[in-house]
C-alpha cells in the first residue's frame, strides 16, 4: 500500500462520506488489462473509504487528463463549497473537461489563424506603404 493524494472529489456509495480532493489515502495499484494510452499501461487505484473502509476504485482517463470512479463511490465535482457565481463557472469547467483535447486543438488552430492573419496584415500594410511611397 502506498500513499496517494486523491485527485478528485468523491462520495462513498456505502456511507455517503465525502472524500475531498487532496485527501491522503493508501492505495493499491492494479493493471487495467487491455487498456493503454499512447503505449503506456493504465493502472487502476484501489483504496478504502476514510470512514467506512468500503473498497473504492478509480482510474485515470488520460484522454481527458482526468480520473474516473470505477466502483464504490460517485464522482462529485460540485462538492467544493461555492456561491452561485462559482457554480456557474464549475458547470463551464465540467463542459470544458469533456473537450479538453479538442480545446487544445482549437487553441492551436486559433494561433495558426492568428499567425496567418498577422502575416497577411503585414503584407497588406507593406503594399499600402509602397503605394503611398511611390504614387
Ligand atoms: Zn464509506
Amino acid at each position: 500500500m502506498l500513499p496517494i493524494t486523491l485527485p478528485i472529489n468523491i462520495c462513498c456509495d456505502t456511507c455517503q462520506n465525502y472524500i475531498s480532493k487532496g485527501t491522503d489515502v493508501n492505495f493499491r495499484k492494479e493493471e487495467v488489462i487491455g487498456e493503454t494510452y499512447m503505449g503506456a499501461q493504465i493502472f487502476r487505484f484501489h483504496f478504502k473509504c476514510t470512514r467506512c473502509s468500503a473498497a473504492i476504485a478509480i482510474k485515470p482517463h488520460p484522454k481527458k487528463s482526468d480520473y474516473v470512479v470505477e466502483s464504490g463511490a460517485t464522482r462529485d465535482p460540485e462538492f467544493e463549497p461555492s456561491d452561485d457565481d462559482e457554480e456557474q463557472e464549475q458547470e463551464q469547467d465540467t463542459e470544458s473537461d469533456h473537450e479538453f483535447m479538442l480545446d487544445l486543438i482549437d487553441i492551436q488552430e486559433e494561433q495558426d489563424l492568428l499567425q496567418f492573419a498577422l502575416m497577411t496584415y503585414n503584407k497588406w500594410n507593406n503594399l499600402v506603404r509602397d503605394d503611398q511611397e511611390n504614387p
